[in-house]
């Protein structure tokens, strides 16, 4: 199921979407120079002996560690479904899920029965108050539909958590592929019209509707801010009475939209007071209420329902979903294997973590010991030292926004591993036989939770990932830096590991983080978390001036040949990447220099041996596809730009390997930001 459960916080992470050991000379291509392509050099045998499985669109390091995760997931899983006799509440409600997945039989047997009484509900609207009552329940639910209520920290008090209204459900991965005339674009609408009018079929529905969502979404689209622009925090920062939004958006009731939505009642009154995140959208949409004919809407919300379920109903819909998701979009060969699929689906994936919480509290027993959490606390009070010295010496800050900029640093939260207080899931019913009632009922029960924060303290304690997820993450909005257990592990972080290459890896994840507290984004928040200025003109011109640097510098760089990086899409995570690296060698070489001369190990020098671990994170193999749509919708760069992008303006990384001024990866004109 393709949940869109309101958007909580705004985090900024280390890896897109979602070998054992940190630096491996087997994975060198020692035929390639060092100092003309380094990522060549470092992952080059990697991936010549890793070919892309035909279940995957992209195939990388982290995959690897993430496959392993999954192991031992699927294990905890199975045990519970099938193993085990004296279950606990937490091991009944995991098990039967996962077996109630694995159960295709019953699922086939029930066909699209799951998705009929919505879909009949929606087919019955006659009336523009009625749409808006079913755009209600489907926030309530979490259904994603043209209006996207969430909660999130407020911009302004980052103690409390506000309403926030953000953008309209489209099925395209990006508004730009409704509206601009290229070859990929046009192909890619074509495609999806005719994936949606089978889908619809399927549901013995009109596949003659599909033209009709097609027309809705591409208004949707227009009124869709685009992805740069949206990463400006101050874009997103536009608070609004009921009074403005009823103004803003006079076709949308709001006295009846929001409190069927089951946010608090007095959101309405005594609260008052959310953030939109695009004025535009919701004036754009509200009048489009007007001009696009009732049936559209309907068949708008039709498709979103289906497309949201395909996956609980039978594996003629998976499939359809799969051709197109998988096969056009990414180019996928194979769906994942059903058992890999139902992991996921229980243990939480980004954007739908499930019942993931019950499973990650004896994921994190098993992984994560106290010896590793304070190898971790080390290493970040090391990575916090190196940057504040940074902070400190950069000589484009003045003396006043360097105080404000410490402050922050010192500021900063951190979280390892797991919640001390994990989640009650009490409350959520789990039967072995329900496939689709067990994900409806979570994904009711999760977007519930999160629209009852509205109004309330924000619980520091509180995780919104998972402790299996393979990431790590910065939130703006609270200042901290966030680890799970699922990403600490070898080849990113091994507690026992020759430090060269934790703090290549590891310490670069950690310094990428925080510096995410700093990057063209993350600098407009103050050290709690509040939207803030607290740069003076000048020192907001300079940073500026650095960042302009690293924007042009990764535009000129292509994921493909003819498809160049976006600069300014990419820009908070390639400015994370830059200092982030350049930090965590700082860190080593204090370390090391405490500890005195350093042996080589396979030849190579503690330097190189930080370089390379760090190139060998982002070994990947993708498929064409993957690397189109990265480029257009990720806001990292691909795996060979996040190594030479970074290492091209590193002196450090230029002594390390001798590499003569003007070679490839020394080139005359290097950016530096922090
Ligand atoms: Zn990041």
């Amino acid at each position: 199921m393709r949940w869109i459960a309101s958007v909580a916080f705004c985090v900024v992470s280390i890896v897109a979407a979602s070998a054992q050991e940190g630096f491996n000379v087997e994975h060198l291509d020692r035929s390639v120079d060092a100092c003309t392509d380094f990522y060549q050099f470092a992952c080059g045998n990697w991936l010549a002996t890793h070919p892309l499985p035909a279940d995957r669109s992209r195939f990388n390091r982290l995959n690897e560690l993430a496959d392993r995760n999954v192991r031992i997931v699927r294990g905890i899983l199975e045990d519970a479904a099938f193993n085990k006799t004296d279950r606990t509440p937490d091991e009944q409600k995991i098990g039967d899920a996962y077996a109630a997945c694995i159960d295709q039989e019953t699922i086939e047997a029930r066909g699209v029965k799951p998705a009929q009484p919505l879909l009949r509900d929606i087919d019955s609207i006659k009336t523009r108050e009625q749409l808006i009552k079913l755009a209600a329940r489907f926030s309530h639910d979490g259904f994603p539909s043209f209006i996207t209520l969430g909660s999130a920290p407020d911009p302004h008090d980052s103690t409390r958590f506000i309403a926030t209204l953000g953008q309209g459900a489209m099925g395209l991965p990006d508004r730009d592929l409704y509206l601009k005339d290229d070859e990929r674009s046009t192909m890619l609408r074509k495609e999806y019209v005719a994936h949606v009018g089978r889908m619809f079929a399927l549901a013995n529905l009109p596949s003659s509707m599909a033209n009709s969502v097609m027309n809705v979404e591409t208004v949707i689209a227009r009124a869709t801010m685009d992805r740069v622009a949206f990463r400006d925090p101050r874009r997103r920062d536009n608070p609004a009475t009921i009074a403005d939004l009823k103004q803003l958006a006079p076709n949308i009731d709001w006295t009846s939209y929001l409190p069927a939505t089951g946010a608090p009642k007095n959101l309405l009154n005594a609260l008052n007071h959310l953030n939109l995140l695009n004025p535009g959208y919701l004036r754009d949409i509200s009048a489009a209420l007007d001009t696009i004919p009732l049936d559209s809407w309907k068949a708008y919300m039709q498709w979103h329902a289906l497309d949201a379920l395909a996956s609980l109903l039978t594996s003629r819909f998976e499939l359809e979903q799969f051709h197109f998701n998988g096969e056009i979009l990414s180019g996928q060969k194979e769906m994942r294997p059903r058992r890999l699929r139902c992991t996921d689906v229980v243990a939480g994936q980004p954007g739908a973590d499930a019942l993931g919480e019950l499973v990650g509290k004896i994921f994190v027993q098993r992984q994560f010991g106290a010896e590793a959490k304070a190898r971790m606390d080390e290493m970040i009070a090391a990575l916090r030292n190196s940057l504040r010295q940074t902070l400190s010496s950069v000589d484009w800050m003045s003396a006043e926004t360097r105080t404000h900029a410490l402050a922050k640093l010192e500021a900063m939260n951190r979280k390892i591993g797991g919640p001390d207080k994990w989640r009650d899931f009490s409350a959520i019913t789990i039967k072995r036989d329900d496939y689709a009632g067990n994900s409806i009922r979570i994904a009711i029960a999760d977007t519930q939770r999160q629209l009852r924060w509205i109004g309330q303290p924000i619980d520091r304690t509180l995780w919104i990932v998972t402790p299996q997820t393979v990431n790590a993450f910065y939130a703006p909005p609270l200042n901290e830096v966030t680890f799970p257990a699922g990403i600490l592990q070898p080849p990113i972080f091994d507690a026992g590991k020759d430090a060269a290459v934790n703090f290549g890896a590891a310490g670069a994840m950690i310094g990428h983080e925080m510096t995410h507290g700093f990057d063209d984004g993350g600098r407009r928040y103050d050290p709690q978390g509040n939207l803030m200025d607290w740069w003076t003109p000048r020192d907001d011109a300079a940073f500026r001036e650095r960042a302009s640097c690293v924007a042009a510098q990764y535009n000129r760089y292509e994921s493909l040949p003819g498809v160049n990086l976006n600069g300014n899409l990419t820009l908070g995570e390639n400015v994370a990447d830059n200092g982030g690296v350049r930090i965590a060698y700082y860190a080593l070489m204090e370390l090391l220099s405490a500890k005195g001369a350093q042996p080589t190990v396979d030849g190579f020098a503690a330097d190189q041996r930080f370089f390379i671990a760090y190139a060998q994170v982002w070994c990947e193999n993708a498929t064409d596809e993957d690397f189109r749509r990265r480029a257009q919708e990720d806001v990292h760069a691909s795996g060979r730009w996040r190594t030479n992008g970074v290492l091209q303006n590193m002196p450090e990384f230029r002594k390390a390997f001798g590499c003569r001024d003007g070679t490839p990866m020394a080139p005359v004109n290097a950016c530096r930001v922090w």
